[in-house]
């Protein structure tokens, strides 16, 4: 049982990581690691924004893309 509650909290911090590093809200995409396991970590990767140029994921906050240094036109 304990192993069970270890592996869950570890998609937790994963999908955190994750869904952070996209620009997404840490702590809620630790909640959806921890409370849906793999599949919160999954939505985790469809955080982020589509590069228009290499259609590559990146992050929200993102101002250049890091892959084809595509400049975003600030939204604001
Ligand atoms: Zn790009």
């Amino acid at each position: 049982m304990g192993v069970v509650v270890f592996i869950w909290i570890l998609f937790g911090i994963a999908a955190g990581l994750v869904g952070s590093s996209r620009g997404g809200n840490g702590c809620l995409y630790f909640l959806a690691g921890f409370l849906l396991g793999p599949i919160g970590l999954i939505t985790a990767f469809f955080e982020g924004k589509r590069c228009p140029r290499c259609q590559k994921k990146i992050s929200n906050n993102a101002m250049v893309c890091p892959y084809c240094s595509y400049e975003f036109k600030s939204e604001n």
